[in-house]
């Protein structure tokens, strides 16, 4: 097999860790370029592997797998953070991985995540490092009530967290997620007034290129809508990229990193978490942005010039997940749905339906934020018959 030197161009073979749905796209991107993709999933019928070049089928701890892909790729990335570092790092011996492991490592914990944003000057939730039940005592003496616990390791979706509301909270919560994870966090529990996200792309050079800051509304802590760009000041908004490209910059990412922030009711900018990958509230950026995040992140890869991330109209994301499918007894109404103008669908050929299981997604196009809000609304709604008159 001959092997293009990495980043050289789109003959360059991209190797991706995980065969979820931001591989799916990644790969639909790269496919469209001519870039090669090749899989590394455990699931043979994962949304990612029906679309790339090539699917290697085998557990994401299979060490011989990871280099195998390493061998038969240029560059690789992942679309996960909660991957065997060691195993990425044995990989990353091959051929180079990007964003670096580094930046994977400091993400998949979220202390040292947090302590690391802290040095480097970020703003942050106010926080406490948990190990103990008398850590936990202290630690609630220092921040107080409400708060919010979270496991270390393995959180996402809102998973391997609790919110403390009073006294009675604190020891049973700790009792649960104290085996969970090396480690726990107790942060304080900001009343926010809106959620953002932004999305930052830095290239192998250091270039940079900032997506619009974009509004994201959680259900049980699931991303459910995001709004692009975010209703807020145009100050705000500046602001938000500004932090995002500070991360970004930081950190040394090559390729993507969203930050996703809380907004205070005073216009103070917190970061929540990081995550060094296409990021669910990018996914509108397919169909409303000059690049996508997707194809951004294949251009790094390719060592190829960053794409600009100019928006081209308003445009308002809704998650599907599984619960639309039980809803309308597997048979959702797309008609109905792809019968409200602007409407773009996404699904990721996913088997088997769960609740909160992210099956696809829609985007709603319009000349005001308001009406896209709305179409999206209103096409979701059709899925599930919800707008039926009876
Ligand atoms: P995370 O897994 O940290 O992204 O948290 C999932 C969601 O829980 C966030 O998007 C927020 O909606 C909520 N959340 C997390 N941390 C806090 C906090 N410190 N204060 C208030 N809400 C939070």
């Amino acid at each position: 097999m001959t092997s293009a030197a990495p980043g050289k161009g789109l003959d360059t073979r991209i190797g991706i860790f995980g065969g979820g749905q931001l591989g799916r796209m990644m790969a639909l991107e790269a496919r469209r370029m001519g870039v090669h993709t090749t899989v590394l999933d455990p699931d043979p019928r994962c949304s990612a592997g029906q679309v790339a070049d090539r699917l290697l089928t085998a557990p994401f701890a299979d060490a011989g797998a990871a280099r195998q892909l390493a061998q038969s790729c240029d560059v690789l990335t992942y679309e996960f953070e909660h991957i065997d570092a060691a195993v990425v790092s044995d990989a990353a011996s091959v051929r180079p991985v990007h964003p670096s492991l580094e930046v994977l490592k400091l993400v998949q914990h979220r202390v040292q995540q947090k302590q690391g944003l802290a040095q480097l000057g970020f703003p942050l939730a106010q926080f406490q490092q948990v190990d103990t039940w008398q850590d936990m005592q202290q630690a609630v003496s220092v921040i107080g009530l409400p708060a919010v616990l979270k496991t270390a390791t393995s959180g996402y979706d809102g998973k391997g967290q609790a919110v403390l509301r009073q006294t009675s909270d604190v020891e049973p919560s700790y009792q649960q997620l104290r085996p969970r994870s090396d480690m726990l966090v107790l942060e304080q529990f900001i009343h926010f007034e809106k959620e953002l996200s932004v999305i930052c792309a830095r290239d192998r050079q250091g270039n940079l290129a900032c997506y619009p800051a974009v509004e994201n509304i959680h259900r049980n802590n699931i991303l459910d809508i995001t709004l692009a760009p975010a209703r807020v000041s145009q100050e705000v908004a500046e602001a938000a990229q500004t932090l995002a490209q500070a991360v970004a910059q930081k950190l040394r990412v090559i390729g993507l990193v969203c930050v996703e922030m809380f907004l205070t009711k005073d216009n103070t900018l917190l970061i929540n978490e990081l995550a060094p990958r296409p990021h669910n509230s990018g996914h509108w950026t397919l169909d409303a942005c000059a690049t996508s995040q997707f194809e951004q992140l294949v251009r790094i890869l390719c060592g190829l010039p960053l794409g600009s991330t100019q928006q081209t109209t308003p445009a308002v994301m809704a998650n599907l997940l599984g619960d639309v499918w039980l809803a309308a007894n597997g048979k959702p109404g797309f008609a109905a749905a792809l019968d409200v103008p602007g409407v773009k669908l996404h699904l990721y050929g996913k088997h088997g339906t769960l609740p909160g299981r992210k099956m696809g997604h829609l985007t709603a196009l319009a000349p005001t934020q308001d009406a896209a809000l709305a179409r999206a609304l209103a096409a979701r709604g059709g899925l599930t018959g919800a707008n039926s008159p009876n």
